[in-house]
């Protein structure tokens, strides 16, 4: 079966990576697996061995075909279909992936939350209520050799929506890999929004031959560890991430710059605010770490 370039098919083959992967998912007998693109199933057989349960979903249909035929196993389930066009929160809480929704308690007020907050070990920062209550439990770990054409979405689809896996562990492109763990100097949109959902690490890198057929970069597995300690309150995400972009606009400005532009403010506001956090007028958003951003956000 040839591969199909467009759809990101670069077939893992290298026995002790997907050891590696398996020790970075820290996956036993008790876990629910979630792995996009099983491809021939290299990395999912041996997901079957060590996990509890395993859906994968594949959107090629002859590769879904071949490994539910290959792999049959009664702890593996493959769904025929695109990973961005699932309805996860509705096919995870039904295979008991994850949990119900319950009550939780907001700025002072109980209710019920559904969306972008149903999801998270639920809690606050300085100014909001800190009492924003778990809602959703989140069982199972996302493992997966993931086509590279569609990695930013899958990240966003992951991390920013009420179906978050516990662990992530992913190949993805290495530049990558190396970009979402930057430290503050270098970090950028994609980095603080990976960071502000969890911790990630680099597990290994991995050379382009351990591909078949070899593709034209190398990669990296990535392990991001979903921790919900920096995770506001609706409206203060919101405000987060539409300060990171607009302090991103122009990354060769200043913050000052980029920030009384986009918000029409007084640039002396902007610096007086920067000061407050303990930085100067001449700082550039890329200096400025996820706890900085969020106690700009309560001044801005
Ligand atoms: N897991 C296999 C391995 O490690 O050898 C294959 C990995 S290959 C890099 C990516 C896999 O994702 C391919 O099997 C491809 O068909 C599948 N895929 C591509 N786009 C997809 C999508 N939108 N939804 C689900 N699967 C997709």
């Amino acid at each position: 079966m040839k591969a199909k370039k467009s759809l990101g098919q670069n077939f893992l083959i290298d026995d002790r990576v997907v050891d590696s992967i398996i020790e970075a998912g820290e996956i036993s007998q008790d876990d629910n697996v979630l792995e996009i693109g099983p491809g021939r199933g290299f990395l999912t057989k041996e997901l079957i061995q060590k996990s509890g349960r395993v859906l994968a979903i594949e959107k090629d249909e002859s590769l879904a075909e071949l490994c539910r035929k290959k792999l049959a196993s009664g702890n593996l389930e493959v769904i025929t279909g695109d990973v961005l066009e699932t309805n996860w929160e509705e096919i995870l809480s039904q295979r008991g992936f994850s949990g119900i929704t319950r009550l939780s308690k907001v700025r002072g007020k109980t209710e019920q939350r559904k969306g972008v907050y149903s999801g998270i070990n639920g809690m606050s920062s300085r100014g909001f209520d800190k009492e924003i209550c778990q809602t959703r439990n989140s069982r199972y770990k996302l493992i997966a050799n993931i086509p590279y054409y569609i990695t930013g979405k899958i990240l966003r689809l992951f991390l920013e929506n009420s179906f978050q896996p516990q662990i992530l562990v992913l190949m993805v492109q290495k530049e990558v890999a190396e970009r979402i763990c930057q430290k503050p100097g270098k970090l950028g949109i994609l980095s603080l929004s990976v960071q502000y959902f969890g911790e990630p690490g680099i597990v290994e890198i991995v050379p382009r031959e351990k591909f078949d057929p070899i593709p034209d970069v190398d990669s990296a597995v990535l392990k991001i560890v979903v921790k919900n300690e920096n995770r506001l309150d609706l409206e203060a995400e919101k405000k987060f991430f539409r300060l990171i972009k607009k302090g991103f606009a122009n990354p060769r400005k200043t913050l000052v710059n980029n920030l009384s532009a986009g918000l029409v403010l007084e640039k002396e506001a902007v610096e007086k605010v920067l000061e407050k956090i303990g930085f100067d007028g001449n700082a550039r958003a890329q200096e400025l770490g996820v706890e900085d951003w969020i106690k700009m956000i309560e001044y801005l």
